[in-house]
């Protein structure tokens, strides 16, 4: 059983190695590239986001980030 924290922006349980609240999307500690393991990461935004989402298949729930490093387009677990 995983063990489980508090997301610092909504109260929710979370995993403990959550790198997103599932429930409100507030990052908990940091976000790496997981090709390049840079923190040089931000999420998309606007068009990029939307592209991106069509192509995952989920609209309402995604999430995207890209890596300024390595220009890797990731999902946090
Ligand atoms: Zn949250
Ligand atoms: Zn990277």
């Amino acid at each position: 059983m995983p063990d489980l924290i508090r997301c610092p922006a909504c109260n929710a349980k979370v995993p403990a190695d959550a790198q997103v609240c599932r429930n409100c999307g507030n990052i908990i500690g940091e976000l790496v590239c997981p090709k390049c393991g840079s923190k040089e990461t931000e999420k998309l935004q606007g068009m990029r986001q939307a592209a991106y989402a069509v192509i995952f298949g989920s609209l309402n729930s995604f999430r995207a980030y890209h890596c300024r490093s390595c220009g890797k387009i990731f999902r946090p677990k």
